[in-house]
């Protein structure tokens, strides 16, 4: 682009000074009083030529600046599609983040419930009723149902001394190993913890 107008301007000049020397020229033709038609006809093919002249370069700028123009919104184009592209990377990049971030959580949420579960050995099974050292030591679920000679109201595993639960529905008993047993629950080997 900018050579077609670098271009123009040397036309341009080019098309002043033929006119300016066609004035000059016509000068001692009408000075002279010479052949007076022929200065005219001289003057007219001059004026003509200086047109077309001009008429041309006039020509080659607009089409050079059509062209510019042309270029310049196939770049605007271009650019708009970069960063178009770029944008939908980015976003990608980020769900991608976000998605490893997830699985990295939910991977170290379930590496922690294993190493709760192994310190409050709830990943053993719960005693059962039926089980038959539970039965010869009556135990039950719920001491509120014990029918035991042995019991007195308020005594339950989780005020045991062998019940290592915490605070937890369910926990061992070194009485029942392997085994959880419930935190209200009661057996004959029941044994009061000492008082804080
Ligand atoms: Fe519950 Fe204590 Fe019997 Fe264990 S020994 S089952 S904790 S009452």
């Amino acid at each position: 682009m900018q050579n077609n107008d670098d271009t123009s301007l040397p036309r341009r000049q080019f098309v002043k000074l033929a006119g300016a020397s066609a004035g000059v020229a016509m000068l001692p033709l009408a000075g002279c009083g010479g052949d007076s038609d022929s200065g005219s006809s001289a003057s007219t093919t001059v004026d003509s030529a200086v047109a077309d002249v001009e008429a041309a370069a006039n020509d080659a700028v607009d089409a050079a600046k059509e062209m510019a123009d042309d270029v310049a919104g196939e770049v605007a184009a271009a650019v708009d599609t970069v960063e178009e592209a770029a944008s939908d990377a980015m976003d990608a990049a980020e769900d991608a983040s976000s998605d490893a971030m997830d699985v990295a959580q939910d991977a170290v949420n379930d590496a922690a419930d294993t190493v709760n579960e192994a310190v409050s050995g709830n990943s053993l099974p719960q005693l059962t009723e039926d089980d038959a050292q539970a039965v010869a030591l009556g135990y039950q679920h719920d001491a509120s149902t014990v029918s035991n000679d042995r019991y007195e109201a308020g005594q339950q595993c989780q005020n045991c001394v062998l019940y290592t639960g915490g605070d937890q529905a369910w926990g061992p008993c070194s009485i029942f190993p392997g085994k959880l047993v419930n935190a209200n629950g009661w057996c004959s080997t029941y044994t009061a913890k000492p008082s804080a």
